[in-house]
């Protein structure tokens, strides 16, 4: 006899998806339980992209508990970012810091400028955040270092690290490292 899977499956089109994902939470959450350390474990902080074809735990063995993963579109050090990053290492101990872009991101060789102008036209309003758009992938690996390296209230800054992650083959290439 076919049994209904009471997760089903999940798609772009489907507009219960979040009730989905609470009925995996509540059958999942119960096994799951790990010790309740804050600090992580590996005294590490990924900064990376959004894009949801990179996967930090798998593509790196980590475990839940093992670093703070901080993730925004492009994996930019935001100011936001950097306030994380202080937290992340002042208050939680962590203290080397990995820095991941990756190919074919949505904002490598966006036209900011026209974007802006595409959301003014529709919205009336003049978007003020920068939106992070790059040319040169490596470089702004370099830049994110430098951007971490830069603030004044990063306290460990000798394990600064930056990659690219190769939405294909799920490998990481080195772009550069201060250490
Ligand atoms: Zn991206």
């Amino acid at each position: 006899m076919v049994q209904d899977d009471p997760l089903g499956s999940t798609s772009i089109t489907d507009e219960s998806v979040i009730d989905r994902l609470l009925e995996r939470n509540r059958l999942q959450g119960w096994s799951r339980r790990i010790a309740p350390d804050r600090r992580p474990r590996l005294r590490l902080a990924i900064v990376t992209c959004m894009d949801s074809r990179i996967d930090v735990f798998e593509a790196f063995g980590l475990q839940r508990g093992d670093a703070h993963v901080l993730r925004n579109a492009g994996g930019l050090v935001s100011d936001d970012t950097l306030r994380s990053l202080v937290l992340s290492q002042r208050l939680l101990g962590t203290t080397d810091v990995m820095l991941i872009h990756h190919t074919d991101c949505g904002v490598h060789g966006l036209d900011e400028a026209a974007f802006a102008r595409d959301l003014e036209r529709e919205t009336g309003q003049r978007p003020t955040s920068d939106f992070g758009a790059f040319d040169d992938l490596d470089a702004d690996v370099r830049r994110s270092i430098a951007r971490v390296i830069d603030s004044p209230f990063v306290a460990s800054k000798h394990a600064v690290r930056g990659f690219v992650y190769d939405v294909e083959t799920g490998l990481v290439r080195e772009v550069a490292r201060e250490s």
